[in-house]
């Protein structure tokens, strides 16, 4: 049976029922974010209960209440009006794991302004990309960011308007073009009442990449949060009482949607590490922060298991009591390690950018197939499809492999790409929404990850498109094509490869390549850029021109090279 088709009504009504446990804004006025995860909370019994506890760099903690936490974010969707902000413009955020990013985004959704989270380690080519198909109209981030990252095209985006710097008065003000964040907050009024807001009002957005073309914004509505508080309950089991580490950064959907939204509208005490993995000051957050909720990630997993099982029995991993991980394959061997050593296995789960939430899950209390990505939760509709001659056929029988589709309608669905709306058509086979991922389904429903049905490349969990690297490395003056592909790695999953060929002229040896290497790393961020390039004398490409990545990741693999009848050169 197709888990979805027979339940169509019941499907409609988990989420009404999900809804109900959300209070809408005051006087039927609509529902917004902001106003579910801290306004709520900020005038009832929670209002002094510590909402986020921020690890700062310096090794000091901040803490924020839910009163605070609304008070600031009030401060700073007051700001944006006093700014002209109106609602629907888009305000980018730019930071590593700082108090100011969870107050401006929470006051820019309380303005009914668009948030649009970055990566922080994100190089100057795709924060400028992002920030132009976005049509950015205020830019939030650090003088230090500014200044490495933005200010050199700056110039670029007459568009955007204002550029907020947090951090110390002394650090971020003074910088042309720029505003210092904290005077401005200053001077903002703490009481700020939100404006009837429709569900269905644009959000979040949240970049994401295909295998071509330009990086694609998925636009999330406000009505998201439905899924967002509901799937925090059934997928990581969150309770008022629990201390709750996200360890995914905002740039990235899983930080905002559980980093940020979830626990608060759970009124649960986040905890938030500004910063990088360290295996020891990992495992001691999780004792002395009494973290009971663990969300993270293979890559994060495998670190850990890297460095040893005796590491963690110098720490107290006793209040610990559920561990998810989403954004890559989660190896077998991974849930099993997790429940050897920290006491629980880890508990996959699967989502994307699109989809907002979480929809498939190992959830607490059923039985792990350790490497299955578990059950699609109350509420989905998922199911095993082919596309055949521009139509979906659903693959009933069990352990078929084909893509994984999604019936339509759940809350945190992506309403569209930003000015993409052929791209975002294109997603959709009747009811269907096509997740592009391959996975085979079991006869007991379990569903099991295969790969990916397109040519992204997933590396530490940061999903990145083959083309915006081509791109890049192809300005290089010796470069006449690239291509580049996910190379597996024990540890980050995959490792992006690039292969370029010359122009006439410039020989191959090292001291080119590492020159290439070093063009795309300041491009492009250490994050997105390559880990390893070739030379070769051709690229290889398809009779119509397009680049054949999968022949290359044959090649590299040392693996069967499939059909290459359409290969250019072919007789
Ligand atoms: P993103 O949109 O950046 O969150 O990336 C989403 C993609 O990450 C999915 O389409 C999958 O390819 C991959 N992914 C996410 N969760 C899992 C998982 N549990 N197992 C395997 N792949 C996953």
């Amino acid at each position: 049976m197709i888990a979805g088709r027979a339940k169509e009504d019941g499907r409609a009504g988990v989420w009404a029922e999900a809804r109900e446990m959300l209070d809408g804004l005051p006087g039927g006025r609509g529902l917004n974010i902001a106003y579910e995860a801290v306004d709520r909370h900020a005038t009832g019994p929670w209002a002094d209960k510590v909402a986020v506890r921020f690890l700062t760099k310096t090794g000091s903690v901040r803490q924020m209440t839910y009163r605070s936490l609304s008070e600031e974010s009030n401060r700073f969707a007051d700001l944006l009006r006093s700014l002209g902000v109106a609602p629907g413009a888009a305000v980018f955020l730019l930071a590593g794991r700082i108090p100011e990013l969870h107050i401006a985004a929470l006051g820019a959704l309380k303005a009914r302004t668009v948030v649009c989270p970055l990566f922080s380690a994100f190089g100057p080519e795709p924060i400028r990309a992002r920030m132009e198909i976005g049509d950015a109209r205020v830019l939030v981030t650090t003088p230090s960011l500014f200044r490495r990252k933005v200010a050199g095209w700056r110039h670029a985006l007459p568009g955007l308007d204002h550029v907020l710097l947090a951090g110390p008065a002394g650090e971020a003000e003074g910088i042309p073009g720029t505003e210092g964040l904290a005077t401005r907050m200053a001077e903002a009024d703490k009481r700020y009442e939100i404006e009837p807001t429709d569900p269905e009002e644009p959000a979040l957005l949240h970049f994401t990449s295909g295998t071509t073309g330009a990086p694609k914004g998925a636009v999330h509505v406000h009505e998201a949060v439905v899924a967002h508080h509901a799937t925090g309950q059934r997928a990581l089991d969150l309770r008022a009482d629990d201390i709750f580490w996200c360890t995914a950064d905002p740039g990235w959907v899983t930080g905002t949607s559980y980093g940020i939204v979830s626990p608060l509208t759970n009124g649960v005490t986040s905890v938030v590490d500004e910063r990088e993995f360290e295996a020891e000051r990992w495992y001691r957050t999780l004792e002395e922060e009494r973290v009971t909720v663990w969300y993270t990630a293979p890559t994060a997993i495998r670190m850990l298991m890297k460095a040893g099982d005796d590491l963690p029995k110098r720490f107290d991993l006793s209040l610990l009591r559920f561990v998810a991980s989403v954004g890559e394959p989660l190896n077998p061997e991974a849930v099993i390690w997790g429940r050897d050593v920290l006491g629980h296995p880890i508990h996959d789960n699967w989502w994307q950018t699109e989809t907002g939430g979480i929809m498939i899950a190992n959830v607490q209390g059923t039985e792990i197939r350790p490497g299955s990505m578990g059950h699609p939760l109350p509420g989905v509709g998922a199911a095993v499809g082919k596309r055949e001659d521009g139509k979906l056929k659903l693959l009933e029988e069990p352990d078929a492999v084909g893509e994984l589709v999604l019936r339509k309608g759940w809350p945190s669905m992506f309403r569209g790409y930003l000015h993409q709306e052929g791209r975002y058509r294109a997603c959709f086979a009747g009811d269907w929404y096509l997740t592009g991922d391959l996975v085979r389904r079991d006869q007991d429903g379990y569903f099991w990850f295969v790969g990916r049905a397109d040519d992204v490349i997933k590396s530490s969990g940061h999903l990145i498109g083959p083309f915006e690297v081509e791109s890049v490395l192809v300005e290089h003056p010796a470069v006449a094509e690239a291509a580049v592909i996910g190379k597996p790695d024990p540890v980050a999953g995959e490792i992006v490869k690039a292969f370029v060929s010359l122009h006439a002229g410039h020989a191959n040896n090292e001291e080119l390549r590492l020159q290439i290497l070093g063009h795309a790393r300041a491009r492009l961020g250490a994050a997105v850029a390559p880990k390893e390039i070739a030379v070769v004398a051709d690229i290889p490409k398809t009779r119509s021109g397009k680049i054949l990545r999968r022949l290359l990741k044959a090649r590299e693999l040392g693996l069967p090279e499939g059909d290459t009848s359409t290969l250019e050169g072919t007789p």
